[in-house]
């Protein structure tokens, strides 16, 4: 189970046609651009995760991997977790790379990660999640369209320059719709991007007038309608609000932040995407907090075919999957499931607005290497010989001995406490889930 090689490739997939993401308003995204990491292990098992970027700015993560992950055991989520918060003390957020444990842990046991967290194959139902601001012509012709396609649930995106606009927008959208689909919004205000145009900001006079608005329209909740560290308003917003309220999807992280968020009412539903909110043992643990707190768990999924399938899992492993809808990005035609899970051999296709969970091991896809090949850039390379060479090179043949021992003396030490765990019967599961 020990990590022999770590491999970093940056990602770039055509889109079929320009595609305009509400959350960096007047970008024209042209590609499905990510990072894709590769873990394997002494016994050639394959563990992958991915997190969308903008460019090669991961490219200097390399230089941390190696010295970090390598020798450490794939399936010791306590130790991985540990080593990716020390990644993070020097700058780097990397808790999308624990992802790719579970996807060789899952490969080794021969079955899905939902099943390894207690889910049951099936099918989930899906949301159509639009992604860009639209007028409302449009809009009206986009939710017929995804109706048409089987989808009962469509969130649409709204942050016009007024709030008239904003209110007119889902009056005339459920009007023409109908009462039968169901609607909800996101307002993408909670990690506003302005880089390039600017953006209307939501406050919470604002956002309070729309969920009332949207009580009106009856949309079935308000996503993000404020920034997502104003913890006090948006638990303010919540209580006025008639329309449930839905957030923490990718900038808040961990137990800790959603305990605050949890204990102050800041939403209804909550939404932690394991990309980014530290990895598929953390983000379990805070669904089940979600839980014991009587609020709601609908996870983000909006980044590449990779990270839907890892949220996917853990929807897959969710007590009431059965009642909850799953988010399924779709804004045709320029963010498609060819385009969105270019790298992927099958893409996720839906048939009716649902989705069998897959029943691959692991994370339930495989990467298609020739696809890789065509669009990824190989970053980074790190194994032990590599890594020792560079170190020999950077600090000398008797530090690099010394700081080689000490480590290999460090990791020995963990492991054989591990294995000793496993052999009394402990699962790596079970051993991943109780230590935080
Ligand atoms: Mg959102």
């Amino acid at each position: 189970m020990k990590i022999s090689r770590i491999d970093l490739w940056y990602v770039r997939i055509p889109l079929p046609d320009v595609f305009l993401p509400a959350w960096i308003p007047g970008y024209r995204q042209k590609e499905n651009r990510f990072t894709l990491v590769r873990l394997v292990t002494q016994d050639g098992i394959e563990g992958y995760s991915a997190v969308q970027t903008m460019g090669a700015e991961l490219e200097g993560l390399g230089g941390l991997l190696g010295s970090y992950l390598l020798g450490e055991r794939a399936d010791d989520i306590p130790s991985i977790r540990q080593r990716i918060r020390e990644m993070g003390y020097l700058g780097w957020r990397v808790g999308w790379l624990e992802p790719a444990c579970w996807d060789i842990i899952g490969k080794a046991a021969d079955k899905p990660v939902y099943e390894l967290l207690g889910g049951m194959p099936g099918a989930v139902k899906l949301y159509a999640s639009t992604g860009s601001v639209r007028n409302t012509d449009y809009r009206v012709d986009e939710v017929a369209a995804r109706v048409e396609e089987g989808f009962d649930a469509v969130k649409l995106r709204v942050h016009a320059e007024t709030l008239r606009e904003d209110v007119e927008h889902i009056m005339t959208t459920r009007r023409e719709v109908g009462d039968d689909v169901v609607l909800a919004v996101d307002a993408n205000q909670g990690w506003r991007v302005a880089v390039i145009a600017d953006a209307p900001r939501w406050d919470l006079e604002r956002a309070t007038a729309f969920c009332r608005a949207a009580g009106d329209a009856a949309l079935a909740w308000v996503e993000e309608p404020l920034a997502m560290d104003g913890y006090d308003d948006l638990a303010t917003l919540r209580r006025a609000s008639p329309v449930p309220i839905s957030g923490g999807e990718l900038n808040n992280q961990g137990l800790s932040e959603f305990g605050v968020m949890l204990e102050k009412g800041c939403f209804d539903i909550y939404q932690p995407d394991a990309v980014f909110t530290g990895g598929i043992a953390a983000t379990w643990r805070i669904i089940q907090r979600i839980e014991e707190a009587g609020s709601q768990y609908s996870p983000h999924t909006w980044t590449n075919g990779i990270g839907f399938a890892i949220n996917l899992q853990l929807f897959g492993a969710y007590a009431k999957r059965e009642e909850k809808r799953l988010e399924y990005p779709l804004d045709p035609p320029g963010w498609v499931p060819d385009a969105r899970d270019g790298l992927l051999e099958e893409p996720w296709l839906h048939s009716n607005g649902r989705l069998e969970l897959p029943t691959a091991p692991g994370l339930g896809f495989t990467v298609d290497q020739k696809a890789l090949h065509r669009f990824g850039k190989r970053l980074f390379t790190a194994t032990q010989p590599r890594v020792a060479w560079r170190t020999v090179r950077d600090r000398g043949l008797a530090e690099a001995r010394r700081l080689g021992r000490t480590r290999s003396n460090r990791i020995a030490a963990r492991n054989e406490a591990f294995e000793a765990e496993l052999a009394g019967g402990t699962t790596a599961v079970e051993i991943a889930l109780s230590s935080w």
